[in-house]
């Protein structure tokens, strides 16, 4: 079992009274008593904290006191604080934690090793912390270390500057040997505490909310079990995610994850924060291939890595779709976990133009070969466009490329023998489907559209790109001149749809989906 463990950072008792509450009602398993966040820190009332959280809490209790060097709120002396863990044990704590450097000393450790061993219900937890990146000697080496003395918990810590950092925690989680507590802080490090329960943990700790978070990327009680499904994860789910950066605001995570629960599937979805280029991302893959008790099958891909997804399957010598091969991006790769050759475990596909088109297709009432000749004004020209211009070309349609940037412009429309011009001459547009690709619209810049209200007639639909807001400005103008519209909420519910069924095989209850994004995008 992994614990849900939660922080108790509080500066006075009654705080923490009501943060033990909050803590509970939210599902903590195991409260950690911050000592070092109280106020004029005492024995006394070490004891009273302790005694008054034994009353209200039916769940194991940690006590730490932490030195102001490993990350502690308050500059308290070594010798209070190993005052106050000595007490811990004679006052019915479950645990201690003391920092693998203050255990050192010769003097904590005496009276530590002699309250352990007369309260025999006091388990001895052991840490180290390293803020700046990965421990200089190695986690394994640490942990052979830590483990020459008595603890019955072994707890390391570090910062993750990128994401392939967290491997060596994955590592030493999985050779499982005793209760160890292995995770990586910051964002880069996130995913190590949701995995934590898979590659069996002793625990991992999430905060009651933002506020009382104590240390970076802790997640909160809520996103842990109501964003990342932590009460269905097991040593066995299998693991998908969204690689890209940034990536804290996807909405991926929400909607992948939801849909998991609804159909009742042993999977989880990660947000895979990727800093870096193309050999930080062939990194990442490459070790997620490479250990296949990970559990990885699949991710989505997003700003900036489409491109480098594509030249990694193409690398490995997988299958690529062929249009997304056209495109020159993938947003969506699979392991194929069943085929043996390694040509054959990696596809990938681009879901991008087929959520375009279907979204565009379905709100005309037409199929999609109907969108040969159609006249069409493509606005923008990054990478939502260029797969767009890909999909409607193949279909025959007559396309019109407007760019801020010409040159861009120029150079999309060479390839997929479209015309093109700039945005000045979009008055001039003569289009019988407009469609914009570019960010203008887009939360929090929600009163700007990317044309004037002259260039939208009754006869034409009009397709917003931008999902958040679900209608944006262009739209409304859309909908006002009479015209026919398309939300980018189509699209990007088309696009998770169509990956849900390469992750599962399955169709997606799409309309679950919709609910889904909308709760999301309101919040
Ligand atoms: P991108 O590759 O960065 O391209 C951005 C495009 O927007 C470029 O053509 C850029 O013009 C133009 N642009 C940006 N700011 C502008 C401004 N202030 N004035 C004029 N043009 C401007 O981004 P992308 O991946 O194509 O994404 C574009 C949009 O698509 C996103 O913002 C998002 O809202 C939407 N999107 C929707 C979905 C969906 O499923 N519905 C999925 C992904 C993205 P320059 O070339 O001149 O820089």
């Amino acid at each position: 079992m992994t614990y849900l463990a939660v922080p108790i950072a509080a500066r006075n008792l009654e705080q923490a009274k009501q943060q033990v509450k909050a803590a509970l009602a939210a599902g903590a398993q195991i409260l950690e008593l911050r000592m070092d966040y109280l106020e004029g820190l005492s024995v006394d009332l070490v004891e009273q904290l302790i005694a008054e959280t034994k009353a209200a809490a039916g769940v194991a209790i940690i006590v730490t006191c932490r030195d102001k060097q490993r990350g502690g709120a308050n500059d308290w002396p070594l010798e209070l604080r190993s005052d106050v863990l000595e007490l811990a044990c004679n006052s019915g704590a479950d645990f201690i934690d003391c920092e693998w450097e203050s255990y050192l000393s010769t003097e904590a450790n005496a009276k530590l090793d002699t309250a352990v061993a007369d309260n025999p219900n006091v388990k001895l937890m052991l840490s180290a912390h390293s803020f700046d990146g990965p421990f200089s000697s190695g986690l394994e080496a640490l942990r052979q270390e830590i483990g020459q003395q008595r603890a019955d918990v072994i707890k390391l810590v570090y910062t993750a500057n990128h994401i392939n950092d967290c491997f060596e925690a994955f590592d030493l989680l999985g050779r499982g040997r005793g209760d160890l507590i292995v995770f990586c802080m910051g964002q880069a490090g996130l995913i190590s505490r949701i995995l934590a329960k898979k590659l069996g943990a002793f625990l991992t700790f999430a905060s009651i909310d933002e506020d009382t978070a104590t240390a970076p990327g802790q997640l909160t009680i809520k996103e842990l079990k109501n964003l990342y499904r932590w009460d269905a994860i097991k040593t066995d789910t299998e693991l998908y995610g969204v690689i890209g950066s940034p990536i804290a605001h996807s909405l991926s995570p929400a909607i992948h994850n939801a849909c998991f629960a609804d159909a009742k599937l042993n999977k989880l979805y990660l947000p895979l924060l990727m800093e870096g280029d193309r050999a930080d991302f062939s990194v990442f893959v490459d070790n997620c291939l490479s250990r296949p008790w990970l559990g990885f099958r699949g991710f989505s891909i997003t700003i900036p890595h489409k491109r480098n997804a594509l030249e990694y399957v193409r690398q490995k010598g997988g299958f690529v779709e062929s249009l997304a091969e056209k495109i020159g991006a993938v947003n969506t790769i699979v392991f194929e976990p069943r085929a043996t050759s390694d040509e054959r475990r990696i596809t990938a596909y681009n879901t991008d133009y087929a959520g375009a088109l279907d979204a565009i297709s379905s709100a005309l009432g037409i199929r999609q070969s109907g969108l040969k000749e159609l006249p069409v004004a493509v606005v923008g020209a990054g990478g939502v466009a260029r797969a767009i211009v890909a999909g409607l070309s193949d279909i025959g349609a007559k396309i019109k490329i407007y760019n801020r940037t010409v040159a861009k412009a120029e150079k999309l429309a060479a390839e997929f023998a479209c015309d093109y011009a700039g945005l000045d001459h979009l008055p001039d547009l003569d289009a019988k489907l407009l469609i914009n690709c570019t960010s203008i619209g887009m939360h929090p810049n929600v009163d700007v559209s990317p044309v004037s209200t002259e260039v939208l007639k009754q006869d034409m639909a009009v397709f917003d790109t931008v999902y958040n807001p679900a209608e944006t400005l262009l739209l409304k103008q859309a909908k006002a001149a009479g015209a026919k519209t398309i939300s980018g909420l189509d699209m990007f519910i088309n696009q998770a749809a169509a990956q849900f069924k390469l992750f599962t095989g399955r169709s997606p209850d799409v309309e679950f989906m919709r609910k889904t994004i909308l709760t999301y995008l309101q919040k």
